[in-house]
């Protein structure tokens, strides 16, 4: 047997049976309000052509990512795409998509007028939320929650009749220790939520959804804060590797403060189409986000995880500690809190 054959996948480090399922208890739909169903191509999308129809485009991926999604009870999930991706995906997926369109520009000194236009041809293709990006990686780029160009966005998004805004502050706690280090120029982790703060207090009358944890998975207190003094402000549950290793480390705050604000949480799982990808990967995020929020289960996270430090002589993953969140907290998390706020019917 060659290396290849004997390291273990990404998705599966511990060899886990993702069929065991055994342990999950909620039976109702879910809806995922984060996830990035694209056509995929066989080059890096980021260098490939930024169309549904260059060369070797396909929606494999995304058929097998929908088909996990449904395995797994999901029967709406929110893309953030490409606009050209919009109509291809919608004719074959129909009402099992809905779009959030991602207003940004390339480089920082693109007109305002580039981040204007994206948002008027995703108005036109029928999206349902906008997202701003604002990772501490793209302050280079401009790229600030608060930005000028994109307050205007928001206040000309708001007139189109969008009510949604989702938002990327913040990074793991573990990126401001390495990739994130230089403070000058990133920016400390506090510093990263100032402009999400001056947005809530621009545009109260329109919801705003911290994705991943509100970015604050480590510091629950933090995120009671802003859910305490922005009632518009509701949290996603995405990005699998860090809530499965921080809301495992903090599971009691966390449970606690999910229990509290019941109707602000909204499951998301950032899952990826990319070209290539094999169906348990897909599998492996849905497991482990089930898992983690309706189970009692405990043990090793099944996937790999390069921001987790393991102690001399730990199992190399983090551990996964299920939250076992009420049933009536579930149904809310899971389907009725996106159901409501994007007025879905049942
Ligand atoms: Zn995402």
């Amino acid at each position: 047997m060659t290396a290849a054959t004997t390291t273990p996948p990404e998705h599966n480090v511990t060899g886990l049976d993702y069929s065991d399922r055994n342990h999950f208890r909620y039976t109702g739909p879910l809806i995922d309000v984060h996830a990035h169903v694209m056509v995929t191509r066989p080059s890096d999308p980021k260098n490939g052509p930024p169309s549904g129809t260059g060369p070797g485009a396909s929606i494999d991926q995304a058929e097998t990512m929908l088909s996990v999604a449904e395995e797994f009870g999901i029967t709406r999930t929110y893309s953030m795409c490409y606009p050209d991706d919009i109509p291809v995906l919608r004719e074959r997926f129909g009402a099992r998509l809905g779009f959030n369109g991602s207003i940004a520009k390339k480089k920082a000194d693109e007109p305002d007028d580039v981040a204007y236009q994206l948002l008027d041809r995703f108005l036109e293709l029928g999206v349902e939320i906008i997202k701003f990006w604002s990772a501490p990686r793209g302050r280079e780029r401009g790229l600030f929650v608060d930005a000028p160009w994109r307050i205007e966005a928001a206040r000309r998004a708001r007139a189109a009749g969008i009510r949604v805004v989702m938002v990327h502050v913040a990074d793991p706690d573990a990126w401001f220790r390495t990739t994130y280090a230089d403070a000058a120029k990133f920016g400390t982790k506090p510093e990263q939520y100032a402009g999400l703060e001056r947005m809530l207090e621009l545009f109260p009358d329109m919801t705003w959804i911290g994705a991943h944890m509100g970015g604050d998975p480590e510091h629950p207190d933090h995120l009671e804060s802003l859910l305490e003094r922005y009632p518009h402000y509701l949290i996603d549950t995405s990005a699998t590797k860090w809530q499965v290793r921080e809301v495992s480390a903090h599971h009691q705050a966390l449970r606690s403060l999910i229990c509290r604000f019941p109707d602000r949480f909204l499951f998301g799982s950032d899952l990826v189409t990319r070209h290539g990808l094999v169906r348990e990967h897909y599998v492996s995020r849905y497991w482990c986000q089930r898992t983690l929020w309706e189970s009692s289960w405990e043990g090793r996270s099944p996937i790999a995880d390069a921001d987790y430090t393991p102690g001399p002589g730990e199992p190399a993953t983090p551990l996964l500690h299920g939250l076992e969140l009420p049933p009536e907290v579930l149904e809310k998390v899971y389907y009725e809190n996106t159901r409501r706020l994007l007025r879905l019917g049942r």
